[in-house]
């Protein structure tokens, strides 16, 4: 890894980029951490470059790429962050100063989970670019954990897996998501790792030659049909992803049919469909596995159509379709709108979603965090999410399994306490109803109910809704022992 290799990164992502800006920041950088190394015995600037060229990949823009390059500068050398903002500005120099902060925060134990969470958040709320840097900075530590003793390996993977894969989950930053989970992976259930990377290597390396076929043959379809084929390649699922469906369906990889994945990047809306059709005529596709998310993305805003069809030799593989637009999208989420925001172009309306999804995430892990409840955290912040619609088309992220209860909770604590029943979809439903992604959610109130019941503790699994039920059943409780007790001690 040199500047070269990171120059020609950043040409090629972003052509706009200030490329002597960024070999000045390299400079600085360098001479800084001169004589330092890392735990591997590198040279210390490997890292910032390692971290600068992950920023590049994403397309973003130079500020942003300078401070990566010089994000360890006030913390590890000499030179201070005055100097940095003397030489590149006000800009970079309050990224640096947020990724500082971060860094400074050492914690023993759990508390280490929820005070970084807190800090993620806030820095987020300031300054997307500093969570930015964070993570590929984040990324490169995990990528060259081999070096550090063991305790602190597994700490390390076990908080990214657990805090850092998770919040990119929800900035929609999947090549990030993945490449975390993976890396942490592997420290933190190394058998289940060799497990997965066994089965994925017999179901994919072994048939890299029928996939390139089944690519070649493909895109000749596409292109004798006048569809322009921008870039067409075979995708290995994410080994960590690949566990977690392994886990959904009893460990049999013969039921995960996505295993093997061909993506198909074209120029319009148009030639997706034109293209599933060609891909439709070639193989035969598995009943029931069409999906459009085109006309109806998934909750997150993915788009892509699916198929998965009966190849050569008749392998089971799946079709991702999609423009290079809905690529991007996929795969840096909220770093992609950002870019094109930056970039002056119209920010798209899910932008704005993105962003008030976060803002009301953030609310929320504020107002859990005063709970203290580490425990429950862990589990809520890291078990799956679904997202489920309000009438007014809200978008409210809630623990899977969650039930009206949660959700009537999540809006307000008074929705909650004067629940009195739920649509979903339209049809009335019971209150222990799990709900389902996508679902549209109306809550039913009574202004004069008292308070929740604490019947409702068997099925509500959010933590803002057990602690809501709790204080309030209690002291509804409580005024009507009082009520009992004050005519007996008349
Ligand atoms: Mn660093």
């Amino acid at each position: 890894m040199t500047i070269e290799d990171l120059l020609n990164t950043v040409k090629q992502h972003n052509p706009q980029a200030d490329l002597e800006l960024i070999r000045r920041a390299f400079d600085f950088a360098a001479k800084a951490h001169e004589g330092r190394q890392r735990a591997t015995g590198e040279p210390y600037i490997i890292h910032p470059l390692a971290t600068a060229k992950t920023l590049a990949e994403m397309g973003l823009d130079t500020t942003i790429i300078v401070a990566g390059l010089l994000h360890d500068v006030p913390e590890d050398t000499p030179a201070t962050l005055e100097e940095v903002k003397k030489n590149f500005g006000a800009e970079v120099a309050s990224i640096i100063a947020g990724i500082t902060k971060l860094g400074k925060i050492k914690y023993r134990g759990v508390a280490r989970y929820l005070e970084n969470l807190r800090k993620m958040f806030l820095a987020f709320a300031k300054d997307l670019r500093i969570v930015l840097v964070k993570f590929a900075d984040r990324l490169h530590n995990l990528e060259t954990l081999d070096a550090l003793p063991e305790k602190k390996r597994h700490r390390i993977a076990l908080e990214s897996l657990e805090i850092y894969a998770p919040i990119a989950a929800r900035l929609g930053m999947g090549e990030m998501r993945g490449r975390i989970e993976d890396a942490s992976f592997k420290y933190v259930l190394p058998e289940e790792y060799e497990w997965v990377k066994r089965l994925e290597s017999e179901a994919y390396q072994q048939r890299e030659e029928v996939l390139k076929k089944i690519n070649m043959q493909t895109q000749k379809e596409l292109e004798a049909a006048g569809i322009e084929v921008l870039k067409i390649q075979s995708r290995t699922k994410h080994l960590y992803s690949l566990y977690k469906k392994l886990l959904l369906h009893n460990r049999d990889v013969s039921q995960v049919h996505d295993i093997l994945a061909v993506r198909v990047i074209v120029v319009d809306i148009a030639d997706c469909y034109a293209a599933l059709g060609v891909v439709h005529k070639l193989w035969r596709p598995l009943k029931g596995r069409i999906k459009d998310y085109i006309s109806q993305p998934k909750p997150n805003g993915y788009q892509s159509l699916h198929t998965t069809v009966f190849a050569l030799e008749g392998l089971i593989v799946e079709f991702q379709i999609r423009t290079e637009r809905m690529h991007e999208d996929a795969e840096y989420g909220i770093a992609a709108h950002w870019h094109y925001h930056e970039e002056g172009s119209k920010i798209p309306n899910r932008y704005v979603a993105w962003v008030k999804e976060l803002a009301a995430l953030r609310k929320e892990m504020l107002a859990e965090m005063k709970l203290q409840d580490i425990e429950s955290l862990k589990i809520d912040v890291f078990q799956n999410r679904i997202f489920v619609l309000t009438p007014k088309g809200d978008v409210i992220d809630l623990p899977e399994n969650a039930t009206p209860i949660d959700f009537a909770y999540s809006i307000h604590t008074a929705i909650g306490n004067k629940c009195i029943g739920a649509r979903v979809n339209d049809q009335l439903v019971s209150l222990e109803t799990s709900l389902k992604n996508g679902d549209m959610v109306e809550i039913l109130i009574d202004k004069n109910r008292k308070g929740p019941s604490p019947d409702w503790l068997k099925f509500a699994h959010t933590r803002l809704a057990r602690s809501s039920i709790k204080a309030n059943a209690q002291s509804s409780l409580a005024s009507w022992l009082f009520r009992k007790k004050t005519p007996a001690t008349k």
